[in-house]
Protein backbone atom coordinates (compact mmCIF):
# COMPACT_ATOMS: atom_id res chain seq x y z
CA UNK A 1 0.00 0.00 0.00
CA UNK A 2 1.29 3.58 -0.97
CA UNK A 3 1.67 5.79 2.03
CA UNK A 4 0.28 8.95 1.34
CA UNK A 5 2.45 11.46 3.47
CA UNK A 6 -0.10 14.99 3.44
CA UNK A 7 2.18 18.07 2.11
CA UNK A 8 1.42 20.36 5.14
CA UNK A 9 2.72 17.77 7.70
CA UNK A 10 5.94 16.76 5.75
CA UNK A 11 8.99 17.47 7.71
CA UNK A 12 9.92 19.63 5.44
CA UNK A 13 7.13 22.02 5.30
CA UNK A 14 7.02 22.16 9.30
CA UNK A 15 11.12 22.99 8.35
CA UNK A 16 10.15 26.18 6.51
CA UNK A 17 7.63 27.13 8.96
CA UNK A 18 10.23 27.11 11.46
CA UNK A 19 12.53 29.41 9.44
CA UNK A 20 9.59 31.60 8.64
CA UNK A 21 8.85 31.96 12.40
CA UNK A 22 10.87 35.51 11.87
CA UNK A 23 13.37 35.21 15.22
CA UNK A 24 15.12 38.11 13.67
CA UNK A 25 12.12 41.07 14.34
CA UNK A 26 12.82 42.59 17.61
CA UNK A 27 9.01 43.12 18.90
CA UNK A 28 10.55 45.17 21.74
CA UNK A 29 10.06 48.42 20.92
CA UNK A 30 6.35 47.71 20.60
CA UNK A 31 6.72 47.99 24.73
CA UNK A 32 7.91 51.78 24.46
CA UNK A 33 5.84 55.39 23.30
CA UNK A 34 7.10 56.11 19.29
CA UNK A 35 9.79 58.61 19.64
CA UNK A 36 8.58 60.97 17.05
CA UNK A 37 5.19 62.08 15.73
CA UNK A 38 4.58 62.94 11.61
CA UNK A 39 1.61 64.27 9.81
CA UNK A 40 1.11 62.49 6.62
CA UNK A 41 0.93 65.53 4.07
CA UNK A 42 -1.30 63.94 1.53
CA UNK A 43 -4.36 62.34 3.93
CA UNK A 44 -3.39 64.42 7.58
CA UNK A 45 -3.08 61.07 9.75
CA UNK A 46 -0.87 61.08 12.14
CA UNK A 47 2.51 59.36 11.34
CA UNK A 48 4.14 57.67 15.07
CA UNK A 49 7.49 56.01 14.46
CA UNK A 50 9.84 55.18 16.62
CA UNK A 51 12.40 56.94 13.59
CA UNK A 52 13.15 60.61 14.72
CA UNK A 53 13.75 61.59 10.78
CA UNK A 54 10.91 59.96 9.17
CA UNK A 55 7.41 57.30 9.13
CA UNK A 56 5.46 55.77 6.17
CA UNK A 57 1.78 57.04 7.10
CA UNK A 58 -0.45 54.47 8.70
CA UNK A 59 -3.18 55.03 6.38
CA UNK A 60 -1.39 55.56 2.87
CA UNK A 61 1.47 54.28 3.34
CA UNK A 62 3.16 57.37 2.12
CA UNK A 63 6.54 58.93 3.14
CA UNK A 64 6.18 60.97 5.70
CA UNK A 65 8.84 63.54 7.41
CA UNK A 66 6.88 66.79 8.35
CA UNK A 67 5.56 67.93 11.61
CA UNK A 68 2.27 69.46 11.75
CA UNK A 69 4.23 72.51 12.42
CA UNK A 70 5.88 72.09 8.83
CA UNK A 71 2.53 71.53 7.56
CA UNK A 72 0.90 74.64 8.78
CA UNK A 73 3.36 76.82 6.69
CA UNK A 74 0.86 75.73 4.07
CA UNK A 75 -2.37 77.77 4.91
CA UNK A 76 -4.42 76.30 2.54
CA UNK A 77 -2.99 72.84 2.18
CA UNK A 78 -2.99 72.54 6.56
CA UNK A 79 -6.95 73.54 6.28
CA UNK A 80 -7.76 71.10 3.53
CA UNK A 81 -5.84 68.24 5.68
CA UNK A 82 -7.63 69.04 8.83
CA UNK A 83 -11.03 68.92 7.28
CA UNK A 84 -10.25 65.50 5.66
CA UNK A 85 -9.32 64.04 9.54
CA UNK A 86 -12.11 66.15 11.21
CA UNK A 87 -14.39 64.60 8.01
CA UNK A 88 -13.10 61.19 8.48
CA UNK A 89 -14.01 61.12 12.69
CA UNK A 90 -17.29 62.78 12.29
CA UNK A 91 -17.99 60.06 9.65
CA UNK A 92 -18.95 63.17 7.15
CA UNK A 93 -17.20 61.28 4.25
CA UNK A 94 -18.62 62.80 1.39
CA UNK A 95 -17.76 66.00 2.92
CA UNK A 96 -13.83 64.19 3.48
CA UNK A 97 -13.92 63.45 -0.17
CA UNK A 98 -14.30 66.81 -0.62
CA UNK A 99 -11.32 67.74 1.29
CA UNK A 100 -9.14 65.46 -0.79
CA UNK A 101 -10.59 66.87 -3.64
CA UNK A 102 -9.19 70.74 -2.31
CA UNK A 103 -6.09 68.99 -1.52
CA UNK A 104 -5.40 67.50 -5.08
CA UNK A 105 -6.60 71.56 -6.37
CA UNK A 106 -3.83 72.94 -4.62
CA UNK A 107 -1.13 70.49 -5.73
CA UNK A 108 -2.42 67.28 -8.10
CA UNK A 109 0.56 64.67 -7.11
CA UNK A 110 0.83 61.28 -7.85
CA UNK A 111 0.93 60.73 -3.91
CA UNK A 112 -2.29 62.96 -3.08
CA UNK A 113 -4.07 61.07 -6.14
CA UNK A 114 -2.90 57.95 -4.33
CA UNK A 115 -4.18 58.85 -0.77
CA UNK A 116 -7.49 60.32 -2.58
CA UNK A 117 -7.84 56.76 -3.51
CA UNK A 118 -6.84 54.91 -0.19
CA UNK A 119 -9.68 56.46 0.73
CA UNK A 120 -11.80 55.58 -1.29
CA UNK A 121 -11.04 51.64 -0.70
CA UNK A 122 -11.49 52.73 3.13
CA UNK A 123 -15.47 53.60 2.28
CA UNK A 124 -15.52 50.83 -0.02
CA UNK A 125 -14.74 48.28 3.29
CA UNK A 126 -17.22 50.61 5.46
CA UNK A 127 -19.84 50.44 2.76
CA UNK A 128 -20.02 46.25 2.40
CA UNK A 129 -19.05 46.37 6.64
CA UNK A 130 -22.28 47.78 6.67
CA UNK A 131 -24.20 45.12 4.86
CA UNK A 132 -26.87 43.04 7.14
CA UNK A 133 -27.86 39.34 6.26
CA UNK A 134 -29.99 38.81 9.47
CA UNK A 135 -32.67 41.32 9.18
CA UNK A 136 -36.05 40.67 7.29
CA UNK A 137 -36.69 40.48 3.37
CA UNK A 138 -37.44 44.31 3.76
CA UNK A 139 -33.53 45.14 4.17
CA UNK A 140 -32.49 43.26 1.08
CA UNK A 141 -32.53 46.29 -0.68
CA UNK A 142 -30.47 48.50 1.63
CA UNK A 143 -28.09 45.70 1.09
CA UNK A 144 -28.29 46.18 -2.52
CA UNK A 145 -27.41 50.02 -2.43
CA UNK A 146 -24.63 49.15 0.02
CA UNK A 147 -22.74 46.54 -2.53
CA UNK A 148 -23.32 49.49 -5.04
CA UNK A 149 -21.66 51.90 -2.92
CA UNK A 150 -19.14 49.86 -2.06
CA UNK A 151 -18.36 49.15 -5.93
CA UNK A 152 -18.52 52.71 -6.97
CA UNK A 153 -15.72 53.36 -4.57
CA UNK A 154 -13.57 50.94 -5.42
CA UNK A 155 -13.39 51.81 -8.79
CA UNK A 156 -13.25 55.32 -8.20
CA UNK A 157 -10.11 53.85 -6.38
CA UNK A 158 -8.91 51.95 -9.43
CA UNK A 159 -9.14 54.80 -11.36
CA UNK A 160 -7.37 57.13 -8.88
CA UNK A 161 -4.35 54.19 -9.19
CA UNK A 162 -3.83 54.19 -12.97
CA UNK A 163 -4.04 58.32 -12.71
CA UNK A 164 -1.38 58.39 -10.29
CA UNK A 165 0.77 56.09 -12.21
CA UNK A 166 0.54 58.16 -15.50
CA UNK A 167 1.13 61.29 -13.59
CA UNK A 168 4.38 59.78 -12.07
CA UNK A 169 5.43 58.82 -15.48
CA UNK A 170 4.59 62.21 -16.78
CA UNK A 171 6.62 64.11 -13.67
CA UNK A 172 9.95 61.96 -13.98
CA UNK A 173 9.54 61.95 -17.62
CA UNK A 174 12.36 59.39 -17.55
CA UNK A 175 14.50 60.66 -14.15
CA UNK A 176 13.79 58.10 -12.13
CA UNK A 177 12.77 59.69 -8.32
CA UNK A 178 12.76 57.51 -5.31
CA UNK A 179 9.63 58.83 -3.82
CA UNK A 180 7.29 58.97 -7.35
CA UNK A 181 8.35 55.70 -8.17
CA UNK A 182 7.70 54.22 -4.59
CA UNK A 183 3.95 55.96 -5.51
CA UNK A 184 3.91 54.27 -8.89
CA UNK A 185 5.11 50.88 -7.15
CA UNK A 186 2.17 51.24 -4.30
CA UNK A 187 -0.58 51.89 -7.31
CA UNK A 188 0.62 49.14 -9.59
CA UNK A 189 0.35 46.70 -6.22
CA UNK A 190 -3.22 48.44 -5.15
CA UNK A 191 -4.17 47.34 -9.43
CA UNK A 192 -2.25 43.49 -9.04
CA UNK A 193 -0.12 44.68 -12.34
CA UNK A 194 2.59 42.22 -10.91
CA UNK A 195 5.15 42.31 -14.13
CA UNK A 196 5.21 45.88 -13.69
CA UNK A 197 5.38 46.25 -10.09
CA UNK A 198 8.44 43.99 -10.21
CA UNK A 199 9.77 46.54 -12.98
CA UNK A 200 9.12 49.45 -10.82
CA UNK A 201 10.32 47.33 -7.36
CA UNK A 202 13.97 47.31 -9.93
CA UNK A 203 13.97 50.67 -10.48
CA UNK A 204 13.57 51.55 -6.88
CA UNK A 205 16.01 49.49 -6.13
CA UNK A 206 18.64 50.65 -8.21
CA UNK A 207 18.19 54.26 -6.83
CA UNK A 208 19.03 53.31 -3.53
CA UNK A 209 19.33 50.01 -1.29
CA UNK A 210 19.48 52.11 2.21
CA UNK A 211 16.92 54.15 1.42
CA UNK A 212 13.80 53.79 3.87
CA UNK A 213 11.40 53.79 1.28
CA UNK A 214 13.62 50.85 -0.73
CA UNK A 215 13.17 48.83 1.98
CA UNK A 216 9.53 49.46 2.68
CA UNK A 217 8.94 48.74 -1.19
CA UNK A 218 10.78 45.04 -0.68
CA UNK A 219 9.03 44.29 1.68
CA UNK A 220 5.54 44.83 0.83
CA UNK A 221 6.18 43.53 -2.30
CA UNK A 222 7.64 39.44 -0.41
CA UNK A 223 4.86 39.71 1.56
CA UNK A 224 2.05 40.44 -1.14
CA UNK A 225 3.79 37.26 -2.60
CA UNK A 226 3.97 35.37 0.57
CA UNK A 227 7.60 35.04 -0.32
CA UNK A 228 10.19 34.22 2.41
CA UNK A 229 12.34 37.09 1.34
CA UNK A 230 9.81 39.05 3.78
CA UNK A 231 11.28 37.78 6.53
CA UNK A 232 14.88 39.90 6.12
CA UNK A 233 13.01 42.93 4.88
CA UNK A 234 10.36 43.24 7.49
CA UNK A 235 13.34 43.05 10.49
CA UNK A 236 14.92 45.71 8.15
CA UNK A 237 11.45 47.90 8.39
CA UNK A 238 10.52 47.16 11.92
CA UNK A 239 14.75 48.09 12.59
CA UNK A 240 14.59 51.74 10.62
CA UNK A 241 12.15 52.02 13.58
CA UNK A 242 8.84 51.77 11.23
CA UNK A 243 5.79 50.51 13.13
CA UNK A 244 3.47 49.43 10.04
CA UNK A 245 6.43 46.79 9.95
CA UNK A 246 4.57 44.67 13.07
CA UNK A 247 1.68 45.00 11.02
CA UNK A 248 3.10 43.10 8.34
CA UNK A 249 4.89 40.76 10.64
CA UNK A 250 1.66 40.18 12.31
CA UNK A 251 -0.20 39.14 8.58
CA UNK A 252 2.67 37.28 7.31
CA UNK A 253 2.36 35.31 10.43
CA UNK A 254 -0.99 34.99 10.34
CA UNK A 255 -0.47 33.67 7.00
CA UNK A 256 1.62 30.86 8.46
CA UNK A 257 -0.93 30.13 10.33
CA UNK A 258 0.54 30.99 13.90
CA UNK A 259 -2.71 33.30 14.79
CA UNK A 260 -2.07 33.52 18.57
CA UNK A 261 1.91 35.38 17.41
CA UNK A 262 -0.12 37.40 14.93
CA UNK A 263 -3.12 38.40 17.13
CA UNK A 264 -0.72 39.17 20.11
CA UNK A 265 1.71 41.17 17.76
CA UNK A 266 -1.33 43.37 16.97
CA UNK A 267 -2.91 44.26 20.07
CA UNK A 268 0.51 45.61 21.40
CA UNK A 269 0.78 47.34 18.01
CA UNK A 270 -2.86 48.59 18.41
CA UNK A 271 -2.24 49.99 21.80
CA UNK A 272 0.67 52.29 20.23
CA UNK A 273 -0.44 52.88 16.93
CA UNK A 274 -3.68 53.58 14.76
CA UNK A 275 -3.55 50.86 12.10
CA UNK A 276 -6.69 50.54 10.17
CA UNK A 277 -5.24 47.26 8.27
CA UNK A 278 -4.32 46.01 12.00
CA UNK A 279 -7.71 46.30 13.00
CA UNK A 280 -9.07 44.65 9.94
CA UNK A 281 -6.53 41.61 10.72
CA UNK A 282 -7.24 41.42 13.98
CA UNK A 283 -10.92 41.25 13.49
CA UNK A 284 -10.44 38.56 10.97
CA UNK A 285 -7.81 36.47 13.28
CA UNK A 286 -10.79 36.56 15.85
CA UNK A 287 -13.42 35.71 13.77
CA UNK A 288 -11.60 32.47 12.62
CA UNK A 289 -10.54 31.67 15.73
CA UNK A 290 -13.98 31.36 17.02
CA UNK A 291 -14.67 28.90 14.36
CA UNK A 292 -11.50 27.16 14.59
ZN1 LIG B 1 -1.36 59.27 4.64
Amino acid sequence: MTRVTSFWSSESVKKIYSDNSLDTVDIKALGREPDAQFMCAYCGHSVPSYNPNFGICPFCEQYAEQLESDLKRNKEAFAALTEISTNTTTQKYDDALDSFDRLIAIAKTPQNLYAKAIFHLYLSDYEYGKRDYQTPNGFMEENSNRIDAGNLHFSNAKALFFQAITLADKQMQGNPDPLLNYTKFLSQMQLRRMLDTKKTLAAINAISQEAPITKYANMLYYCMNNDKRADTYISKVTEIGIPNGFYYYASFLAEKKNLGEAKKILLKLLEKVDIHSAKKLLIGIERVQTIL
